[in-house]
């Protein structure tokens, strides 16, 4: 193993949706595409080419990467907003001080999500750290809607990202996945049939050991 691999920040979004999901994504690797995530990774793509932009005062910096070794996480925020603000910050390419503003896009209608705020708060965690700077607020834009929904980075938030940053390492360090918890979140889950949340734990690793029976049959 490296001697620092950072925990993808995506990661945490999925750890906060269903600690499950991060499981079977970090340990087993699985993916699968659905209408939704589909939908949402062509919208992405058209906001993620890293460019840097003027829009009046602010400087709008997209595809961000970021970093913290404190924390042990790394990804890129979808934009970053730079205000000149002389009690700010210095950041590349940029000749005068900022405050920094980061802002996360995702598909379908305004809603307030745990998951997009912990990923949020995240990058923003990282920017702090990389540029010794404080960002008490940023916010997620809606791309379907034009909404955007600002997000105060409270203390408590702060505590949640630290703790499913914790829960994902032990997950990986333990390659433990947690049982299935069936409920409204797996309705819209891309990994649902991968998972079987409705079937018993048992029956899942019953089923999970004839896949991978079957597949070692193919291979050989
Ligand atoms: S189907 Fe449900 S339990 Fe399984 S990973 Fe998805 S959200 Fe979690």
């Amino acid at each position: 193993m490296d001697e620092w691999e950072p925990i993808p920040i995506s990661r945490l979004s999925h750890a906060a949706y269903c600690l499950r999901r991060a499981a079977l994504l970090t340990n087993e690797q699985l993916w699968s595409e659905s209408a939704d995530t589909a939908k949402g990774r062509l919208e992405h793509k058209r906001v993620h080419t890293a460019r840097v932009e003027r829009r009046g005062e602010a400087i709008l910096l997209y595809e961000t990467d970021v970093s913290s070794i404190e924390l042990g996480i790394s990804g890129k925020c979808d934009c970053v907003e730079a205000h000149g603000d002389p009690l700010g910050c210095r950041a590349p390419g940029i000749d005068f001080p900022v405050r920094l503003y980061p802002v996360e896009y995702k598909h379908g209608k305004l809603r307030e999500e745990e998951e997009y705020e912990i990923q949020l708060c995240a990058q923003a965690m990282c920017l702090e750290e990389m540029f010794h700077t404080n960002i008490p607020e940023g916010a997620i834009y809606y791309i379907s809607s034009h909404r955007r929904l600002p997000v105060p980075l409270s203390r408590e938030l702060r505590e949640r990202v630290v703790e499913t940053i914790r829960q994902v390492d032990e997950i990986r360090k333990t390659f433990r996945t947690p049982a299935a918890v069936f409920g409204p979140k797996c309705v819209r889950c891309s990994l649902r049939e991968s998972c079987m949340p409705q079937l018993k734990s048992s029956s899942q690793d019953y089923c999970r050991r004839l896949a991978a029976d079957a597949k070692a049959v193919i291979a050989e």
